[in-house]
C-alpha cells in the first residue's frame, strides 16, 4: 500500500477525549526505534487479532491492544521485565494482515529492542541471546540431529560463520560494554 493511500494522522488531529492522555514524548521514544515508526497509522480496526496465534493461545495478548497501548504512549508498561509483548511469536501473520501497513510485528519487535536496552528482557531471550553468541545458532544441534536429517535426505547443517555473527552482534556488544 502507498503511503499516499494511507491516512496519518499527525499528533495535533488526535482527539483529547475526556479521560484519555496521550503521552505524546513516550510515543516518539518507540517511533525513533527501527520499526517502531509506523505504530500512528493504526486505526484500530482489529484485523491483526483474527489470524494471531499468540492471541489464541495467550489470555490477555491482543496485537491491536498492544498498538492502542503505543498509540496513547504506555510505553513504560509495554517495556516491562513481565510484558505480554515477550508473547509474540513473530509469525508476521499481522504484518500480512494490517491494511495500514502498520507492521504490528515490527512495532512489538522495537518494544522489544526498547525493553533489552533497559535490561528488561526475560531471562529466557537472555540465554538464547547468549546461545546464539556462542554457537550462532538459537538452540542446540544435538548430534543425532543431522542422522536424523539424512535419513529424510536433508543435506547436513551448514557450518555458521561466526565471523558474520560477531560482526551483527558488535553494535550490541559495544553498547554492553559503554552502560
Ligand atoms: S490490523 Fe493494523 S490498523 Fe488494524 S488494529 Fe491491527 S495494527 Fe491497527
Ligand atoms: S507476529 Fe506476533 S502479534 Fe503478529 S500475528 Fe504473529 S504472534 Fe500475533
Amino acid at each position: 500500500m502507498s503511503d499516499d493511500a494511507r491516512k496519518k494522522p499527525s499528533a495535533e488531529d488526535q482527539p483529547q477525549e475526556a479521560g484519555v492522555q496521550v503521552d505524546f514524548a513516550a510515543r516518539r521514544r518507540l517511533e525513533k526505534v527501527l520499526g517502531g515508526n509506523r505504530v500512528s497509522y493504526c486505526y484500530q480496526c482489529g484485523a491483526c487479532v483474527g489470524d494471531c496465534p499468540s492471541a489464541r493461545f495467550y489470555a490477555g495478548f491482543n496485537p491491536r491492544e498492544i498498538m492502542l497501548t503505543a498509540l496513547l504512549g504506555g510505553i513504560d508498561k509495554l517495556v516491562a521485565e513481565d510484558s505480554i509483548i515477550w508473547k509474540c511469536s513473530n509469525c508476521y501473520n499481522c504484518y500480512e494482515r494490517c491494511p495500514q501497513d502498520v507492521r504490528p510485528v515490527e512495532v512489538i519487535i522495537a518494544l522489544k529492542n526498547l525493553a533489552r536496552e533497559n535490561g528488561a528482557q526475560p531471562d529466557e531471550v537472555t540465554s538464547i541471546y547468549e546461545m546464539i553468541r556462542k554457537t550462532g545458532r538459537s538452540a542446540p544441534v544435538l548430534g543425532t540431529l543431522n542422522r536424523k536429517r539424512e535419513g529424510m535426505g536433508l543435506p547436513p547443517l551448514p557450518e555458521i560463520d561466526m565471523e558474520e555473527i560477531r560482526e551483527i552482534l558488535r553494535p550490541d556488544e559495544e553498547d554492553g560494554e559503554s552502560s
